[in-house]
């Protein structure tokens, strides 16, 4: 078992047990050099709260409800255009019309009776995110000492939470630094991915870990964009008046970014990694090329470095 310094870490109580017929549905998974079923049966105790079930949302929410992800909540509050169906990989034709989120369900729970999967047709605000976070059962894990500590300077990662994961599958800035703010008050780690046109970005922010947040990396552009149309110099991210619909997606993007974000999502839920601890990583569609851009906990980040201000 290669696994077992991990094993011990993450006790029993992280895992769930795997049926014959689970067995023989994750055995290819399981065959893998590195993974065991200890893996797998971690995957099954892991919960995700996928934000959006749109481009993003839809692959990776397939790859991770195919590979045995035990407990999914899915929240979207629109409903699918004609215009999505060309990289929404959830959808058909007769789905026009219908909830995003409770289509999405369906369809996941359909591809794999094993697993729990929930939605949610509300829009993510802040009135709402405490009663999402709770159905998503994402502070349940969070018993521990350090459990929803706001304190950003804790340095030690909560003892529990390695089995919950935010996945920003949205596709604007205020969902993505609202996410931000819950990972970071909660200490939930967030994986956030982006695609626009032909390229995509990627990064799973840990806050427990004081290695950087969404706004440490992305607050200066989001600001200095706010404030006119420079182009963001750092060339990380699009413009925050940027989305698929005004400036279009290859099909491709979305399915590849979803994926990859599906693929860092297994390895931190099954193993414990995070290949990405600190780097962004950048795919450029048209020249099949990735890279990745170290970036730091900024010292004067009001989200995750300043202390905060008493209620
Ligand atoms: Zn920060």
């Amino acid at each position: 078992m290669p696994n077992n310094e991990l094993g011990t870490a993450m006790s029993n109580k992280h895992r769930q047990s795997l049926s014959d017929d689970e067995l023989l549905r994750y055995s290819r998974q399981i065959l893998l050099q590195g993974w065991d079923i200890e893996a797998q049966e971690r995957l099954k105790a892991s919960r995700v709260l996928i934000v959006g079930a749109g481009g993003l949302g839809c692959p990776a929410a397939e790859t991770l409800a195919r590979a045995g992800v035990g407990h999914m909540y899915i929240i979207d509050d629109d409903v699918v255009e004609a215009s999505n169906l060309q990289r929404q990989t959830l959808f058909t034709p007769e789905d026009i019309g219908q909830c995003k989120a409770q289509t999405a369900q369906q369809a996941l729970q359909k591809i794999n009776p094993f697993i729990t999967v929930k939605y949610s047709s509300q829009r993510l605000s802040a009135a709402n995110a405490r009663a999402i976070l709770q159905s998503a059962q994402m502070l349940e894990a969070t018993t521990g000492p350090l459990a929803n500590s706001p304190n950003p300077n804790s340095s030690s990662k909560p003892n529990d939470t390695g089995q919950c994961l935010l996945v920003d599958c949205s596709d604007n800035f205020a969902v993505r630094e609202l996410l931000n703010g819950l990972s970071v008050h909660h200490n939930l780690p967030l994986l956030s991915a982006s695609a626009i046109a032909m390229t995509g970005q990627l990064a799973l922010y840990e806050p427990y870990k004081n290695s950087g947040c969404y706004h440490c990396v992305f607050g200066s552009a989001i600001a200095r964009q706010g404030q006119d149309d420079t182009p963001l110099s750092a060339g990380l991210e699009e413009a925050p008046s940027q989305n698929c619909a005004n400036s279009g997606v290859l099909a491709s993007t979305t399915t590849v970014m979803g994926n990859l974000q599906a693929n860092l999502a297994l390895q931190f839920l099954g193993l414990g990694h995070n290949p990405l601890h600190g780097q962004l990583l950048i795919w450029q569609g048209s020249s099949m090329t990735q890279n990745l851009l170290r970036y730091r906990q900024d010292k004067a980040c009001p989200i995750c470095a300043l202390p905060k201000l008493p209620n």
